[in-house]
């Protein structure tokens, strides 16, 4: 069953380390962006989707009678299956007791809830509009609306975040009881603000020792706390893992509607324009590539190991590539089995605990 990921490019402001397509500015056009979204999903009507996601950007932003055009138009167009997955996006500044009740009435039944951090001057480095307590009282309106499927993020690894701090973020994170957290290490990005504050001295990105340190930090907690770690940077309560994400790190379909937005459709892959006007001429423009096989046999080991208990199954991928992982990978399986970064399970390979502080070093070795 497919996904359906819609993008909103909009938001109030731009935060200090955000490279997403999103563009302040262009808000005033977002009825013109809305009409070429849905001439856009038109492409698939019919289609039978299992979980919508609408991601920004800051989707939010949006006044509730142009979340209900989209929703409607999903909910008409699609074929969305009974008991469908469908999150929205919140950022804390952008939510009020109104707003939240109107989402749940539109049929969202899962939040994903820019947190971030719990400390104000972490938040105003990161260039956020919302204060800690603005998380908590949107959190709070959200759960009065009827939402039980709440994910929050949380930053780590922030140029002002200390060991302490970090802690203290979990702590309050904690006492809300989300059933999902998403846990980010900031890298810096060209183009950024974050990156001219790093070449004028004022910033500086964390060392890899401490990147894993706090990583060894939230990971403890959280497993503490009754969370299982499902992918390398998501935990969650039992039976509430995110099945729209799933489908990326288990080469499921996606159609993904909006700027710059991707999809896995038919065995292609292909990304919409990232240029706002062009988008609103021709939504139909797109860089359209088909993967090679070895792409194929690289994305597969990629994406999969990054879940922690499900990996690469052996006969998953004899079955799609008609090869066994060991014939198209033998050095790597070879290297990190005997180093112990990977476990050979009998029917699939998943990372072993050390290697999450250096999954990106382990996982491109197979690309
Ligand atoms: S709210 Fe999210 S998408 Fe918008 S600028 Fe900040 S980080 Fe980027």
């Amino acid at each position: 069953m497919k996904g359906l990921y819609i993008h909103i490019p909009f938001c109030i402001k731009k935060c200090n380390y955000c490279d997403f397509a999103s563009y302040p500015s262009l808000i005033s056009k977002s009825n013109d962006y809305i009409s070429a979204m849905l001439s856009e999903m038109k492409l698939y009507k019919g289609e039978k989707i299992d979980t919508v996601y609408f991601g920004g950007g800051t989707p939010t932003v949006l006044q509730i009678n142009q979340l209900q055009t989209l929703i409607s138009f999903v909910f008409s167009n699609f074929r969305v299956l009974d008991g469908a997955e469908i999150t929205i996006e919140v950022n804390p500044c952008t939510i009020n007791k109104e707003k939240a009740i109107e989402l749940r009435k539109m049929g969202f039944n899962r939040v994903s809830l820019g947190a971030q951090s719990f400390l104000n001057d972490e938040l105003k480095l990161l260039g956020r509009l919302h204060t800690s307590d603005d998380t908590i009282s949107a959190y709070k309106h959200l759960s009065d609306a009827g939402f039980n499927n709440i994910s929050l993020d949380l930053m780590y690894a922030l140029p002002n975040q200390t060991n302490k701090s970090l802690s203290t973020s979990i702590e309050q994170m904690l006492k809300l009881k989300p059933n999902h957290i998403s846990c980010y290490g900031l890298k810096i990005e060209d183009g950024t603000p974050f990156s001219l504050m790093e070449r004028e001295g004022k910033i500086k990105e964390k060392s890899d020792d401490e990147y894993a340190d706090m990583y060894e930090i939230i990971s403890k907690n959280l497993l503490e706390a009754g969370y299982k770690q499902y992918e390398l940077s998501n935990f969650s309560l039992p039976g509430y893992e995110s099945k729209h994400n799933i489908k990326y790190w288990t080469l499921g379909e996606y159609i993904g509607i909006g700027l710059g937005a991707s999809s896995y459709y038919k065995g292609k892959r292909y990304t919409r324009t990232y240029d706002f006007d062009k988008y609103l001429e021709s939504f139909e423009n797109a860089e359209e590539y088909e993967l090679s096989l070895s792409d194929k046999m690289s994305e597969y080991m990629f994406l999969s190991l990054r879940l922690t208990k499900r990996g690469a199954l052996k006969k998953e991928f004899a079955s799609y590539f008609g090869k066994e992982i060991t014939d198209v990978f033998p050095n790597e399986i070879k290297k990190h089995v005997k180093t112990g970064m990977l476990l050979d399970l009998g029917d699939r390979y998943i990372l072993s605990k050390k290697a999450y502080y250096i999954s990106n070093s382990v996982l491109c070795d197979f690309v």
